[in-house]
């Protein structure tokens, strides 16, 4: 098996890491525009040695795990180049925008669009994760674009990665990624500001976070060439979650100005249901 992953950061990093445990003969070359970035890889083990696009039409699998808007321009390039048996899958973060820019390519049925939903706030290679995928969910959008036998061999990888399988239009992921990813980003980075602004002229702030406050902001530790691309594609959604969170932080703010603090009990209660909400999804 031959695999070349371009964007050797942290996604394609855990997936080379553990591609190499899955098909210990499979061959694995990183392609990638950071300066540094392919001899890290090598140096962690994650690649054998860096490759070059003309390589391409050999592959049996590409993975294409670069920031969502050089996706737009990466997945097309490659799929100029592929052979009829060659794999094409891409994990960003957002999905209409990149399905529709392939949609009339000619070889659309090499491509398969999916995003693990698997993370942390860091990237690059050092961030590769052992086990990052095992037990996730794997969204993917318009399957049915995808040729039958190159079908099977993503699932056979998703399924040795231990991943869950969700099918979904890509209109529908980004509506529904808006509210529990793409918001939770903004949501941390916006906390994570107004402290930093306050901690200014009051140093004592960090001194008194706590583990509460450490976990809600971890989200703000994330790259933003990942997250500005994510947020532009997907601007018209995460308008409309914006706007209803502005609404409940807002009804919020009234409560406590005008004392209503049975109606901020019930706020905060029925919260709570959160937890077994959160539960039912691991189960
Ligand atoms: P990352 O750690 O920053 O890795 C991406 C790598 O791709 C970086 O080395 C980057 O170089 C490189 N790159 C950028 N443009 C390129 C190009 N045109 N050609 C080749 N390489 C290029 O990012 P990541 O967190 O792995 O994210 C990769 C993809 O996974 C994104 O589409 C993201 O939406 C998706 N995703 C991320 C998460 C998460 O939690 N992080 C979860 C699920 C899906 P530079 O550093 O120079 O930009």
């Amino acid at each position: 098996m031959k695999i070349a992953v371009i964007g050797i950061g942290l996604i394609g990093g855990s997936l080379a890491r553990d591609i190499r445990l899955i098909w210990d003969q499979a061959e694995i070359i990183g392609l990638d525009a950071h300066a540094g970035h392919v001899e890290q890889a090598i140096e962690l083990g994650l690649v054998n040695r860096e490759g070059k696009w003309e390589e391409i039409p050999q592959m049996d699998m590409v993975i294409v795990s670069v920031p969502v808007d050089k996706a737009l321009t990466v997945v097309p390039q490659v799929l100029d180049l592929v052979n009829e048996n060659t794999l094409v899958l891409d994990v960003g973060s957002t999905k209409q925008p990149l399905c529709e820019a392939v949609q009339h390519h000619p070889n659309r049925r090499n491509f398969l669009a999916t995003h693990p939903i698997a993370g942390t706030e860091f990237s690059g290679p050092n961030a590769a994760l052992q086990g990052l995928f095992e037990g996730k969910t794997n969204i993917i959008c318009e399957v049915e674009k995808t040729a039958f036998g190159l079908q099977e061999r993503a699932m056979e990888l998703f399924r040795k990665l231990g991943m869950r399988i969700r099918y979904m239009d890509p209109q529908s992921h980004d509506k529904h990624i808006a509210y529990v990813s793409h918001l939770s980003h903004i949501s941390s980075f916006m906390l994570g500001k107004t402290v930093i602004e306050k901690e200014q002229d009051e140093r004592d702030i960090f001194d008194m976070a706590g583990s509460g406050f450490e976990s809600t902001v971890r989200l703000a530790k994330s790259s933003p060439d990942m997250w500005t691309p994510i947020f532009g594609q997907n601007k018209v959604n995460v308008l409309a979650t914006l706007e209803e969170y502005i609404r409940n932080l807002s009804r919020f703010r009234e409560l406590l100005e005008a004392d209503q603090y049975e109606a901020l009990y019930q706020e905060m209660q029925h919260t709570n249901r959160i937890k077994e909400i959160l539960n039912g999804i691991k189960k």
